[in-house]
């Protein structure tokens, strides 16, 4: 196996980003972020296996262990949103775990009417499992207890309900399908709206960021780092919409 790659971005965040010959997402891991015997959060658990036949999830469950982090221990699956490469997986992560699914509510009414179409499309099978968490803006809270320390920004565009990870204390951003290094997410999927992604892109631009974790890793660098090469990232981008 191993078609993703650790990359140990802070001592509790690890970033796996995709590696293999097929598409996928990178998936993210907040380690020890919940309380209780399940305080991880898992971002964007990607395909269960891909249009190569390659077993992505069971990949993601194997680097996860090489780093000593268990998808049992997962207490919150968040989607940035629904197409397949990002929320296929979200089903069988979640009977794994009895994890929490979450998803913006924008996002959900998105996949309920529309999104489902996306899988058989894309020759997959859409998750049954239910949304168990609706995504706000502002500071992510789970049981009404607060205190992630992570805050959720609703950045549409790519697709209508995408959400923004973003975390202050460390300057880290998970931007999902809204910016890549070099490039930005298609708008030209069902949903898609390249106003809005314009303006999604000038929020995030906006904040202070030493980390950007992108959905896919297109570029030369798997993730962006330092705040200099953050900004000349977004100012390149800027041409693209
Ligand atoms: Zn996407």
């Amino acid at each position: 196996m191993g078609t993703h790659k650790s990359i140990k971005v802070a001592d509790d965040l690890y970033c796996y980003v995709w590696q293999g010959r097929g598409n996928n997402c990178n998936s993210v891991l907040l380690v020890d972020v919940l309380k209780g015997t399940r305080p991880h959060i898992l971002v964007d658990p990607g395909h269960v296996r891909n249009e190569a036949h390659e077993q992505c999830f069971d990949s993601l469950v194997d680097v996860m262990e090489q780093d000593g982090l268990k998808m049992e221990e997962v207490g919150l699956i968040i989607s940035t949103h629904c197409h397949p490469d990002h929320f296929e997986a979200s089903e069988i992560a979640a009977q794994k775990s009895g994890a929490l699914v979450a998803m913006s509510c924008e996002e959900e009414e998105f996949y309920r009417q529309v999104g489902e179409g996306f899988f058989g499309f894309f020759g997959s099978r859409p998750p049954a499992g239910k949304v168990s968490l609706f995504l706000k803006e502002g500071v992510l809270s789970v049981d009404g207890t607060g205190g992630t320390g992570i805050s959720v920004f609703i950045t549409p565009g790519h697709s209508p309900g995408s959400v923004s990870l973003y975390r202050e204390e460390d300057k880290i951003l998970i931007s999902g399908d809204v910016v890549f290094q070099g490039g930005v997410g298609r708008t030209d999927f069902p949903g898609g709206n390249p106003a809005q992604l314009r303006r999604s892109i000038e929020r995030l631009a906006a904040l202070d960021v030493e980390c950007l974790i992108p959905g896919h890793s297109m570029g030369p660098e798997d993730i962006i780092c330092g705040k200099r090469a953050v900004e000349s990232n977004f100012q390149m981008i800027r041409r693209l919409v």
